[in-house]
């Protein structure tokens, strides 16, 4: 087995090899699709047919948005039911709209041109995933749930290695462990990375930050620092606009 990462949009992607097999861990952004196909044929030299399988880990833009492209082409994409429900309704169309706001945002700190990001709300999964399974066709890959920054987040470990790819749950900023923006769901989120602690994972792949090795006490440090209500993304948004408007103010002086 061998794990390659992708850079896409904002984020990395995660391209598991095997002799027969390739299996993807998140789709990343609506534009990232392309990029996947090309390393695959142009990299590695495989077929993309040789792709089995795409895993989601929540349903950002960022890590759903490629999912619908990638079940056109005929690939098997899978996730945890419900997970696509999270923008549907009112609350969710306007979710829908701030991740995509959000997910610009970052790409123009991170100096990436603009594209379109744009994805279908909701997919039809070819597989749903429970936690403690198994991952279809990669027995040797374990699906845990580990809510919180969403109401759905699943890590999928590869106990052989104590390799985990954990989505959003940690992200790695400037060497600094940081806690996602959101965290819809505190008690859950502390729980999920006291299960990370519990299960043993020693080396994390990481959407925001690659892949590293996290330590009991560097684990037990990021919860210590889990807050007790939640951060949804509208306040991250008053947030922005505030630091905006302030800037606007700073440079009209
Ligand atoms: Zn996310």
């Amino acid at each position: 087995m061998k794990i390659h990462q992708i850079k896409g949009y904002i984020q990395s992607l995660y391209l598991v090899e095997y002799p027969d097999s390739l299996l993807l861990l998140d789709s990343g952004c609506y534009c990232d699709f392309p990029i996947v196909e090309d390393f695959i044929t142009n990299n590695l030299k495989r077929e993309f047919s040789d792709l089995k399988l795409v895993l989601i880990s929540h349903t950002h833009p960022d890590h759903a948005g490629g999912a619908w492209r990638f079940k056109k082409a005929g690939i098997n994409i899978a996730f945890k039911e419900r997970m696509d429900h999270w923008y549907l309704g009112r609350r969710g169309f306007k979710n829908y709209w701030i991740d995509i706001l959000l997910t610009w945002y970052v790409a123009k700190k991170m100096k990436r041109p603009f594209k379109n990001i744009f994805f279908k709300r909701r997919i039809e999964a070819d597989f749903f995933l429970t936690d403690g399974t198994s991952v279809p066709g990669f027995p040797e890959w374990l699906c845990l749930d580990a809510p919180g920054h969403t109401d759905s987040d699943m890590t999928f470990y590869h106990r052989e290695s104590s390799t985990a790819y954990v989505g959003d749950n940690i992200i790695k900023l400037r060497d600094k462990y940081i806690i996602p923006h959101p965290v819809s769901f505190p008690k859950l989120y502390r729980n999920s990375l006291e299960m990370y602690l519990n299960q043993g994972i020693q080396n994390f792949l990481l959407a925001h930050g690659g892949e590293t090795c996290i330590s009991k006490e560097e684990l037990g440090d990021i919860i210590n620092r889990v807050p007790n209500t939640a951060i949804d993304n509208s306040d991250i948004l008053r947030q922005l606009i505030g630091n905006f408007k302030k800037n606007l103010k700073k440079s009209s002086r």
